[in-house]
């Protein structure tokens, strides 16, 4: 059974106040944290809510005047059969991709980016095409960072994947015909608004490398938003569902879903996946170590329907920015030292032997404990940089391996499944969970009406 928690009422309530504390609890102690995120997250950034009549489908309408186009059309893959269609969802995508690139990340962005650094996001899924986790720093699944380059089609590095884009980002472009991607950049916006898609520049390199030898010229596809529409699949659905197994494999410890209204099919199966998953993380009977585990914590303005009773642990009812500033104010008077600068020694490369220098770093042990320094420095980790260089202090026989190359020696990341044999020969026996991706754009794909990047 769901229970219910009023963010707001809190103050007064006794009982929900007392029971969201323990759910900060939860977050400041949990290691493996999987956040599904929805359009509510975005809204305090101020992106438009496009439904509405002075948002811009308006505008687009007025470009448009004699078009008469429902929202859900916009974002349907039939749109690329009729030519006006087409140049309506591109300058409709060209207005969308300017107010969002004046937003900024909320503090529910920054919560995830937050997690991440605090070694507990175990991985974040998003509904969004707006990117603005990648703002606030984590790696997107569309990011070029996150794929290998070699020979054929790029492959996502899981390990480098820390949000998932399930439906694409507006900040990048991609060939209608041999799906190159690029950066969505100022000349695409600008054909884009003009209602044309500019051309693809690989396949036009490739068709004037042939007109040069004298050669028939190829076709040259046009550019595209790499965002996905209803009824297509996602170029990277394998991919996507390969990362989701292993993070269901992983057990991971608690589920967040944020800013979502729970009612489109494939979002609603990725829910279930990862909520069944979580409760069974809980060992029977739990151990004290694990007391924190295995909560599913629904936050949205709105309340679950009943088909979530036995899936969602707690509603908490309110702004997810709201909620995100308690836990974090919760979790800092509970575990203080998560949260401390301190100085540690550090023998820094191409020291004489024996030199330390103190540096400065702000501790970095969830999820570290008994296992210390398990990955790799990462220059991303906002907490791993050391910052200030002091005095050599004087010389101490012998120094211990540095930090960085213990972490080396001990590093065994958890989702690259790629480099481990071990980690190989159980991958081959894993279940294949096809990625369903039909259907699953901005939302509310259940009804007729416009379609909303803020629709929660
Ligand atoms: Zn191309």
């Amino acid at each position: 059974m769901t229970i219910t928690l009023d963010l707001e009422a809190s103050t007064s309530d006794s009982s929900s106040r007392r029971t969201l504390s323990s759910l900060s609890s939860a977050v400041a102690h949990c290691k493996k944290i999987v956040v599904l995120t929805g359009a509510g997250i975005s809204c305090s950034c101020g992106i438009p809510d496009f439904r509405s009549s002075d948002g811009l489908y308006a505008l687009v309408k007025e470009q448009y005047p004699d078009v008469v186009l429902r929202g859900r059309d916009l974002f349907d893959a039939s749109l690329f059969r009729d030519s006006t269609s087409t140049a309506v969802f591109y300058t409709f995508i060209s207005q969308l991709k300017v107010s969002i690139d004046s937003a900024s990340p909320s503090p529910t962005h920054r919560f995830l980016k937050t997690l991440d650094s605090k070694r507990k996001l175990l991985r974040s899924y998003t509904q969004n095409i707006d990117g603005l986790e990648e703002r606030a720093g984590l790696v997107g699944s569309s990011s070029q960072e996150a794929r290998t380059n070699g020979k054929g089609k790029a492959k996502l590095k899981a390990k480098d994947v820390r949000n998932v884009q399930l439906h694409g980002d507006i900040h990048r472009v991609r060939c209608t015909f041999c799906s190159a991607q690029f950066p969505c950049t100022q000349d695409h916006i600008d054909h884009f608004n003009r209602g044309t898609p500019p051309d693809c520049p690989e396949c036009a390199a490739r068709s004037a490398a042939r007109i040069a030898r004298s050669a028939r010229a190829l076709k040259v596809g046009t550019l595209r938003p790499a965002i996905v529409l209803y009824d297509e699949p996602h170029p990277l659905g394998d991919d996507i569902g390969s990362i989701q197994s292993v993070d269901i494999k992983r057990k991971p410890d608690m589920l967040i879903i944020m800013g979502t209204s729970l009612k489109v099919h494939g979002f609603k199966k990725l829910v279930k996946d990862f909520a069944k998953a979580v409760h069974d993380s809980v060992p029977s009977p739990p151990t004290t170590a694990k007391k924190f585990a295995g909560k599913v914590i629904y936050v949205n303005k709105t309340a679950p329907g009943s088909e979530w009773d036995e899936i969602i642990d707690y509603h908490v009812e309110g702004d997810s920015d709201r909620w995100v500033e308690k836990v974090l104010k919760d979790w800092k008077s509970m575990k203080p030292a998560d949260w401390e600068v301190q100085t540690t020694l550090k023998a820094k490369d191409g020291d004489a032997p024996g030199t330390f220098r103190v540096v400065k770093e702000i501790t970095n042990t969830i999820g570290n404990k008994g296992k210390s320094g398990r990955r790799k420095p990462d220059s991303r980790r906002e907490n791993m940089l050391p910052v200030a260089v002091v005095e050599p202090l004087p010389s101490i026989p012998q120094p211990p391996s540095s930090p960085g190359k213990r972490r080396k020696v001990n590093d065994e990341d958890d989702d690259d499944v790629e480099r481990s044999p071990r980690k190989k020969s159980r991958e081959k026996g894993r279940e294949n969970f096809h990625f369903e991706e039909r259907g699953m754009l901005f939302g509310n794909s259940t009804n007729n009406k416009a379609t909303g990047i803020c629709s929660i």
